[in-house]
């Protein structure tokens, strides 16, 4: 765990009112909310890719037409959540240490 950050958001330079906190990056809650929205549209790409991927294997190897159809689906959906998950994360260091760099 890092020290507490004390002094105006190091994103936007606002200084934090009694009640605001900063996060554990010294980030205000708008600054970050705007980079979790925007790693959230990032992430959307590459999840589309992975299920997309995944339900042309399935289609290609015809496990469509299997009886197990429906476990092959519920896999794309799992794997396109962790693939959102793990974009979602990176997208959110990357978008970060950008906006970080930016105002330093
Ligand atoms: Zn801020």
């Amino acid at each position: 765990m890092a020290e507490e950050w004390v002094g105006p958001c190091r994103s936007c330079g606002r200084a934090f009112g009694e009640h605001e906190k900063p996060d554990a990056n010294g980030w205000c809650a708008a600054c970050r909310a705007r980079v979790v929205r925007g790693s959230t549209r990032l992430a959307a790409l590459p999840t589309a890719i992975v299920f997309l991927l995944f339900f042309w294997l399935i289609t290609w190897s015809g496990l469509l037409g299997s009886r197990f159809m429906v476990v092959w689906l519920a896999l794309a959906v799992a794997l396109a959540f962790v693939a959102f998950k793990v974009a979602r994360r990176i997208a959110f260091d990357l978008l970060r240490a950008r906006a970080s760099r930016a105002r330093v």
